[in-house]
């Protein structure tokens, strides 16, 4: 699910302070991201739920994780590159089926064909950095939750790929996939990491070994070392930030925070840094709803 997909998903599970059904407020990494990144980001996405339709970098994200997913089904030894292409097709006409949103996407220009063959040209990228023959995931597509601030608040998100070692070492793994250039990216991913390796920790009681961000388009891996002390730090961070969103919602003041991601938001049209006027702030925010969380793609 790519992180427009997701968006309407995640909202959905997204807390904010309920008026007179009080229930216990979740925040994922993406939109504590989205609000530390742009507040008015966050309220588009998971207050206003404001619908945004995937782009093909976007989707071809959404097919390359569930290609990755289902090669992981298949015996160790069939996991190659020709089988992982085979399944790109079936695994697109799945996800055209269940997302409707997916049907617009060659409105503006471009092929299915071509989009085929680029997904299929990320999975060499992923080929070329890891040899999945020899890797058996503990756990896929995951769901990882937990409470801080003595019950108050719940972190939950969906981490793509964990791996455990032998010796019960923990790493967690991200397939990037986007288009964008990388740097404009790599805070927000790792903030996304740091976040499931707390919740890890706090669940398991074990500090993840390696954070790794799998870059399919560069061929790249970017292997991280959290410190218990750091994670320690970055939970009293997020329970801040989600004291900053309380205010913010209380206040009905979520302000535009212009930056080189603006290029990549699908809200310039309401936003007041582009001379946009966000729609009326709902009368009564949206009730979390927390099984309908969903996997956080970008
Ligand atoms: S265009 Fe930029 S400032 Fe405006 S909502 Fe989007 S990210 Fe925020």
């Amino acid at each position: 699910m790519t992180e427009a997909v997701a968006v309407a998903a995640e909202a959905a599970a997204e807390a904010v302070p309920e008026i007179d059904a009080p229930a216990r407020p979740s925040l994922s990494p993406s939109r504590a991201a989205d609000f530390k990144t742009c507040p008015l980001l966050y309220r588009f996405r998971t207050i206003d739920r404001l619908p945004e339709q995937p782009s093909p970098d976007q989707a071809r994200g959404t097919l390359v994780h569930a290609v990755l997913e289902r090669l992981f089904d298949l015996p160790a030894a069939d996991r190659t590159v020709a089988q992982a292409a085979e399944l790109v097709e079936p695994q697109w006409q799945r996800l055209v089926a269940e997302q409707e949103e997916l049907a617009g996407l060659f409105a503006d220009g471009g092929t299915p064909e071509e989009f085929l063959a680029s997904t299929r040209g990320l999975l060499d990228g992923y080929f070329a950095v890891e040899d999945p023959r020899r890797l058996q995931p503990a756990e896929r597509e995951c769901l990882v939750t937990t409470e801080v601030d003595e019950g108050r608040l719940v972190l939950r998100g969906y981490v793509d790929r964990l791996d455990v070692s032998p010796a019960g070492d923990l790493r967690v793994v991200d397939y990037k996939t986007g288009g964008a250039p990388r740097e404009a990216f790599e805070a927000r991913a790792l903030f996304q990491l740091k976040f499931y390796a707390l919740v890890l920790w706090r669940t398991r009681g074990v500090v993840p070994r390696v954070l790794r961000l799998l870059y399919l388009k560069d061929a790249e891996i970017c292997d991280y070392t959290p410190e218990t002390e750091e994670l320690a730090r970055f939970e009293r961070t997020l329970i801040a930030l989600w004291a900053a969103i309380e205010r913010a919602t209380e206040a009905r003041d979520f302000r535009p925070r212009p930056s080189r991601l603006c290029g990549w938001c699908a809200h310039q049209a309401r936003c007041p840094a582009f001379d946009g006027t966000p729609p009326p702030f709902p009368q009564r925010p949206p009730a979390p709803a927390p099984d309908e969380d969903g996997p956080v793609i970008e």
